[in-house]
């Protein structure tokens, strides 16, 4: 099967991670599409037998995206680093829908807590950032350092890197 080719802005092979196309089908790399001020498709790596792109239900939006991964819907700031807590009504909402929802809280500057989903809307509010992309209201952090501190008490230590499961990436 046929690779997608090279990014319409870098020129760099975009087959790698999710690439995206726009309407008028200009292809992009999966870090040029977090740059682009409109709405993006994403796309698989490789072509059908037509040689036309095959969608995935995922969406980019500048800084925000959504995705679906077996039916669960995933949905980030910051161009992947920050997991958006949704609702279970949200959860079911279109997926453009829930870029409009991501970027108005990326317009006000506002956030949501990963773990409960309070709203966040002051960097102060915003207690800590566990590993995966997290970020903690003080309450989830509070909660994610006792955790933390459970997993070393109980011996549950990673023996790549010492540190407690939770939070390790080996
Ligand atoms: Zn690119
Ligand atoms: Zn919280
Ligand atoms: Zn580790």
């Amino acid at each position: 099967m046929e690779r997608v080719g090279s990014c319409s802005v870098c020129g760099k092979n975009a087959a790698v991670n999710t690439p995206c196309v726009d309407k008028e089908g200009n292809l992009y790399c999966y870090e040029c599409s977090r740059k682009q001020n409109k709405l993006l498709q994403g796309i698989d790596q490789y072509k059908d037998d037509n040689g036309r792109y095959i969608t995935v239900p995922d969406l980019v939006y500048g800084e925000c995206s959504v995705f679906v991964c077996e039916n669960e819907v995933s949905a980030y700031l910051g161009g992947g680093t920050e997991s958006f807590y949704l609702t279970p009504a949200e959860q079911k909402l279109p997926l453009e829908e829930i870029i409009g929802i991501l970027r108005s809280y990326v317009d006000k500057g506002w956030h949501r807590c990963s773990s409960c989903g309070k709203e966040l809307r002051t960097e102060t509010e915003i207690a800590g950032r566990p590993l995966f992309a997290g970020i903690c209201c003080e309450e989830c952090w509070k909660k994610h350092l006792e955790l933390l501190a459970e997993e070393r008490r109980k011996g549950y230590i990673c023996s790549m890197c010492g540190r407690p499961y939770s939070n390790c990436c080996c």
